[in-house]
């Protein structure tokens, strides 16, 4: 029997050959090729070799296990600032041959040890110029009396970075170093320099810019809600042949200027005067002018934030779009429209005279006369202004700000722009695609872009509730509801590790989670002595269903064992703060529900929501406990639910099984969370369909109840019921934003209609994804592509068709490799079943007829009749 194939798609801490890892053990993974044999690992091995010098470090031997997803690093210590290959070799059931080994590399960063002491923060002050401040550039010549044998550079800032070495942008990363609590941790980037790097005169230099960290941010007219002044801090490790270390770092030889960014602030845009460009500012021997002064060395941030290696992709530019040719409403405005609601920037090409001023605008919309949209922006001014230097064709990108737009308004261009002058760049956090759901209706189809999209746009380091108006905040109750649609579509579990950490940065010391994290809100509320945002039923819960999301989908207890503190400290506050087990009104409710806005109909009661989810995250922890192997904890976290559940019980449901409040949202927790006796569950499926046909069969649900409305018909019985509800396309349903073209998810039912024409202005984004939480049921309820235990160590298919559907199928990349589950209806009354199992896995199938089947790793074709 031949050999298997060497494992392929190696990760290290689910990232591909990353740099500067602060991991002490990290995690190895790999997958089997899929193919015809040797589909189940019976034993793997795992050697891990320094490169320079070539030396071994860890061999595992064989071990028997059939592990092959984040297993941990069992060596001695590993250096820091050191590079490593990897190399795994597998063994399976069908010969004693091991597979040729598959290699890969990794290298260490800090690893917890301290950074320089010379390594300071360093900035330019400048004077205050109001909400849009200049970008600095800093730079450092020095010199080499050799090439390196190896260089690392680490880069962090308070503030937004883009750093250069001699002439040469490193990476292609922006908005880096990404959006934290800065005064808690910052994370590091790290940069392999080596071959970047000459004998004789070097040049390593950054624009510097506010950001996040002393930019306007939130909804109130705000700025430095982090400190006053952005400041770099760097460190470059120098290796020469005979293996000596030099560093060189931030510190007073540095020198900074007033960059040809004017201003730059990520809600009002950039303004750059290409006038002021010095072409050679970061390369050896720059010209002298310029105006460059000695930086000035910031006082050490005391106390001092953790510098982290970044664990998770940052914001990279994925596409480009080109509008068609622009409209023009009027004389020398110039309307480009990109056919999608993006998040980024644009690149701009232009020839105009010395001295030419471009206008910029962004809008999500146009008014009925073609002109842009931009009333729901709120303050953001989202402009940027381009100065030409003149005298050829100029080319520019900001670097600093972002916009959330599909239309895009040109002005101040003497005559036509050029065919080229507009191209939209989509920016997001560069996680892998990792899914897909099709079927056979144009406008779900559509609706699955649109989730897609509005993921995409909104996943800039941090899950923002919106990319455009002046807001972009982590809202937490928004992030809680879609994770697990997220989870679906790419590659996001370490997005969400990272995100986790923000709400554990932001907990309140009484355990309470958030609102947002990073918490801005709790900045602005210190600052303006009002009341803090936090411990609000279905927001606070994030920081116990996400990290309990993220176990369920890639397997990894670490998520569960990094927020188990955190998670019990939120059951405890609940359980303090509320009134015999009954939470308190609090903020939001089941928000913008229709409920809500019409209030004919009561609003689901929030006290309902905040029992509802005290009974669920107790649940939820109480099983990490127990995963965790706290049998103790897991048990008094289990009389806790036992209690909650009677409290839920006797507060709010009716002998008859109807609920407080009688809405759709109040059965779909009490069902999706299962808190009712179960001989009462009929009845309020009973109830929850009279709620919907009340509506004539639509929905009337908010952010709390819109992502469990599918699912729980789905899994009580009333499969048909859920599909009529997807493919309603009058108000309120998810295609009538579609049928109206609709790229992205709106943030209300009715953010417009044909009939009333635009929403509310102060609270009406075209691009939020919460509603698009629907995507979760799309690709597990009906396409039917689900796990049937944590990390799809087995899945279970169970594909479900719907009247008004031909066909559905779904994809998604497992830790395992690549799974699919799909039906079709054919004409002779039968349903065609496509499954594909990925290796080193198993699967269950119930087909729709209900008949089991146990599957192994490949691809599988069933057939049955349509009902069971
Ligand atoms: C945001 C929401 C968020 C909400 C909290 C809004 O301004 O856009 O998505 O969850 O506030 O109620």
């Amino acid at each position: 029997m031949a050999r298997p194939p060497s494992p392929h798609r190696l990760t290290v801490e689910s990232l591909t050959a990353p740099l500067g890892l602060d991991e002490l053990a990290p995690r190895f993974s790999w997958q089997l090729r899929p193919g015809k044999r040797h589909q189940a690992q019976v034993a793997y091995r795992l050697v891990v070799e320094s490169i320079a010098p070539a030396a071994p470090v860890w061999d595992s031997g064989r071990v028997a296990s059939d592990a092959s997803h984040l297993v941990t690093y069992a060596g001695p210590a590993l250096s820091p600032h050191t590079p490593y290959t990897w190399s795994v070799q597998i063994w399976t059931a069908e010969t004693d041959q091991p597979s040729p080994a598959a290699t890969a590399q990794f290298s260490t960063g800090f690893l917890g040890t301290a950074w320089p002491a010379e390594a300071d923060w360093i900035g330019l002050p400048l004077p205050d110029y109001g909400d849009v401040q200049p970008v600095r550039q800093l730079r450092r010549n020095f010199e080499l009396s050799a090439a390196p044998a190896d260089a690392r550079l680490y880069l962090t800032a308070r503030g937004l970075f883009e750093a250069e070495l001699n002439g040469e942008r490193l990476g292609r990363d922006v908005l880096t170093p990404g959006w934290t609590d800065y005064h808690q941790r910052i994370d590091v980037l790290t940069h392999d320099v080596t071959a970047l790097l000459r004998a004789g005169p070097n040049t390593l230099g950054a624009h510097l810019a506010e950001g996040w960290f002393a930019g306007e941010l939130g909804f109130m007219p705000e700025r430095h809600l982090y400190g006053t002044e952005p400041g770099l801090r760097a460190c470059l490790r120098l290796v020469d042949t005979a293996g000596r270390v030099t560093w060189l770092t931030t510190d007073d030889a540095w020198r900074g200027r007033a960059s040809a960014i004017l201003g730059s602030s990520i809600y009002h845009g950039e303004t750059h005067d290409a006038r002021r460009e010095i072409a050679d500012w970061c390369a050896p021997h720059p010209a002298r002018a310029g105006g460059w002064k000695p930086v000035v060395v910031q006082p050490a941030p005391d106390p001092a934030p953790t510098l982290e290696a970044k664990f998770l992709p940052p914001v990279r530019v994925v596409a480009e779009r080109s509008p068609a040719a622009p409209t023009s409403p009027t004389r020398g405005t110039f309307i480009y429209d990109l056919g999608q609601n993006i998040v980024g920037v644009v690149r701009l090409r232009v020839q105009a005279p010395r001295g030419t001023k471009i206008r910029l605008r962004f809008g999500e919309m146009l008014q009925a006369d073609g002109t842009l949209y931009t009333e729901n922006l709120r303050r953001a001014r989202a402009t940027d202004t381009y100065i030409c230097a003149g005298g050829g064709v100029e080319t520019w990108t900001p670097r600093f700000t972002f916009h959330g737009f599909r239309y895009v308004e040109l002005t101040g261009l003497p005559g036509r722009p050029r065919p080229d002058a507009v191209t939209g760049l989509v920016w997001t956090s560069d996680l892998a695609p990792a899914g897909d759901f099709t079927c056979s209706h144009p406008l779900v189809n559509r609706l699955q872009s649109n989730i897609q999209w509005g993921q995409r746009g909104n996943f800039l380091d941090v899950p923002t509730d919106c990319p455009q108006r002046d807001e972009r905040l982590g809202w937490s109750g928004d992030a809680q509801v879609f994770a697990p649609t997220a989870l679906f579509n790419s590659a996001s579990g370490v997005f969400w590790r990272k995100y986790c950490r923000d709400l554990r940065d932001a907990q309140q010391p009484d355990g309470a989670f958030t609102d947002v994290a990073p918490d801005i809100l709790a900045i602005l509320a210190a600052r303006q002595n009002t009341h803090r945002w936090g411990g609000n039923a279905a927001w606070a819960d994030a920081g116990v269903v996400i990290p309990w999301a993220v176990y369920q989908r890639t397997g990894d207890l670490g998520i569960l064992r990094e927020n188990f503190t955190a998670m019990r400290a939120w059951i405890d506050y609940q359980e303090k703060t509320s009134t015999n087990l009954v939470r308190p009104d609090t903020a939001y409710g089941d928000w913008v529900a229709t409920d809500a806005v019409r209030p004919a109909w009561a609003p689901t009661p929030c006290d309902l929501i905040g029992t509802a989810y005290f009974a669920h995250t107790t649940d939820l922890t109480a099983r990490a406990a127990t995963l965790l192997g706290d049998e103790h904890g897991a048990a008094a976290l289990r009389r806790l639910h036992t209690r909650v559940l009677a409290a839920f019980r006797r507060e709010y449901v009716a002998p008859s099984g109807r609920l407080a409040g009688d809405t759709q949202t109040a059965y779909c927790l009490a069902l999706a969370f299962d808190l009712l006796p179960e001989k009462l569950r009929p009845a309020a499926v009973a109830h929850l369909r009279r709620t919907i046909q009340r509506r004539h069969d639509h929905l009337a649900t908010g952010f709390v109840g819109t992502h469990l409305i599918c699912p729980v018909l789905t899994a009580c019985g009333a499969h048909d019921l859920a599909v009529k509800l997807l493919l309603n396309d009058d108000y309120p349903s998810w295609l009538m934003p579609v049928k109206n073209g609709a790229t992205t998810i709106w943030e209300r039912w009715n953010s417009w209609t044909p009939e009333t024409g635009f929403g509310p202005v102060d609270m009406n984004s075209f691009n939020h994804y919460a509603f698009g939480a629907i995507g979760e049921w799309l690709y597990r309820d009906l396409a039917g592509l689900g796990s049937a235990a944590p990390g799809y160590r087995r899945l279970r298919f169970t594909p479900r068709p719907g009247d008004g559907l031909t066909h559905a199928s779904a994809w998604h990349e497992t830790p395992y490799g690549r799974a699919a589950c799909g039906w079709k209806k054919k004409r002779d009354g039968t349903v065609e079943i496509d499954v594909t199992v990925p290796p080193n896995t198993g699967a269950d199938l119930i087909l729709p007829d209900g008949t089991p089947h146990s599957l192994r790793p490949g691809r599988h074709r069933f057939s049955c009749p349509a009902k069971g």
